[in-house]
């Protein structure tokens, strides 16, 4: 079984199809899904979506592109939705992009400090996205939380210097199927590096599609394409691929007493 950690499937690329798409995910063996927030209103939509489904679990938060339109009023609903944490997993996606810089830097820093302390209020691990940002998302990090952070740092993207500095602070790390890209050479060289103890799987649907569906719409069945590239790359087995990874999902995001892991 594999656990895609990071998709969004509230988002309009699915309004059609999203039952057909739950269906082939678990015919492709991806049981459970995580569908994880990037604005309020996908706050609202994951809670809706994890009612509707047995097997998605959602995430809450506000992706730094949004940051410059954060109100209190939108924090506090987002308190009053972690009320009911049944299937609540992660705070996230939080952090910084000053790749696109849709808000400015300031802005994006405040929302994720917010967010940290509601993921360290509420007890739940944090899904943070990171883009040309790094000495800042862990600077940030280290000062409001210390050298120990239960987060996964979503969508890898940096070297290894930086993976061995999320390592000492206990993170996990995930990639996506964009490691299968012809111009991810960089990237499958930090991916050897990682422990197995430590890595995740997620697609981040409707992004990011395989290498042989580039162009198409993603989604997480296509995680089984992620799962074969990376047995090739690391020489093992993909029993264990999905076995490990999906054991470091059900660890991190607090899924042992939710999921049957024997189905
Ligand atoms: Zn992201
Ligand atoms: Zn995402």
């Amino acid at each position: 079984m594999i656990i895609d950690t990071h998709c969004h499937l509230d988002f309009p690329d699915f309004k059609d199809d999203l039952d057909n798409v739950i269906d082939n995910a678990k015919k492709n063996n991806v049981q459970y899904l995580i569908n994880v927030a990037s604005s309020l209103e996908g706050c609202y939509n994951g809670k809706e979506l994890s009612s509707k489904y047995e097997n998605v679990f959602y995430t809450l938060g506000i992706h730094p592109h949004d940051a410059k339109d954060v109100t209190t009023a939108d924090y506090n609903k987002i308190k009053e939705l972690l009320k009911d944490k049944k299937k609540i997993v992660a705070i996230g996606e939080i952090g910084l992009d000053y790749f696109r810089n849709l808000s400015p830097k300031k802005e994006q820093k405040e929302v994720f400090v917010k967010f940290l302390h509601m993921g360290k209020l509420s007890e739940l691990p944090l899904v943070v996205h990171t883009r040309d940002s790094l000495d800042d998302t862990i600077e940030i990090m280290k000062n409001e939380l210390g050298n120990n952070i239960n987060a996964v740092i979503h969508c890898f993207s940096g070297g290894k210097d930086f993976l061995r500095t999320v390592l000492d602070m206990s993170m996990y790390v995930s990639f996506t199927c964009n490691v299968t890209y012809k111009k991810a050479e960089p990237l499958r060289d930090v991916l050897k590096y990682v422990p197995m103890d430590r890595l995740m799987l997620e697609t981040d649907a409707p992004f990011l599609a395989p290498q042989a569906l580039r162009g198409k719409r993603n989604e997480p069945a296509n995680l089984v394409h992620l799962v074969a590239f990376l047995s090739e790359l690391l020489k093992i087995s993909q029993e264990e691929i999905e076995s490990r990874t999906t054991e470091n999902a059900i660890r991190f995001f607090g899924m042992n007493k939710r999921v049957n892991s024997s189905s």
